[in-house]
């Protein structure tokens, strides 16, 4: 059993977040620390640590992640501009919080991505 983060604890509602979206597959908040003007966490309701430990069996809740991601965009006004959606993995990618998330990052233009 992988060990909880504080994401589990948003999703329950028992930690302050702004939640922007709820259903029963996954949950959007927004990120405490915006690395742009929009920068939203899109999360399975479940727990699943990493890229690495995706199963088909998740597939509904992946997929529910991007088309969730796309009317918030819309909901926020930036998906004509565009915008970035980002899965970091383990040490290399960047990852700290070990429940995984789409990030939806957005609002001016972005840089190029890999560094
Ligand atoms: P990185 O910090 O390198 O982007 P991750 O991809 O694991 O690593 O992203 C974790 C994200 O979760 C960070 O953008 C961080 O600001 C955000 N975050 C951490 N704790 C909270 C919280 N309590 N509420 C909202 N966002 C959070």
């Amino acid at each position: 059993m992988a060990e909880e983060t504080i994401f589990s604890k948003i999703i329950r509602r028992e930690i302050p977040a702004d939640i922007v979206y709820q259903d029963e597959l996954v949950t959007a908040f927004r990120d405490i620390s915006p690395q742009a003007p929009t920068h939203i966490l899109v999360v399975p309701n479940l727990l699943i640590p990493t890229a690495n430990d995706v199963v088909p069996g998740h597939e509904a809740a992946l997929g529910r992640m991007i088309t969730v991601a796309a009317k918030i965009a819309k909901d926020e006004g930036i998906a004509e501009d565009g915008y970035r959606l980002i899965i970091n993995c383990n040490k290399h990618g960047g990852q700290e919080v070990y429940h995984i998330h789409l990030h939806l990052v957005g609002g001016h233009p972005l840089g190029p991505m890999l560094a």
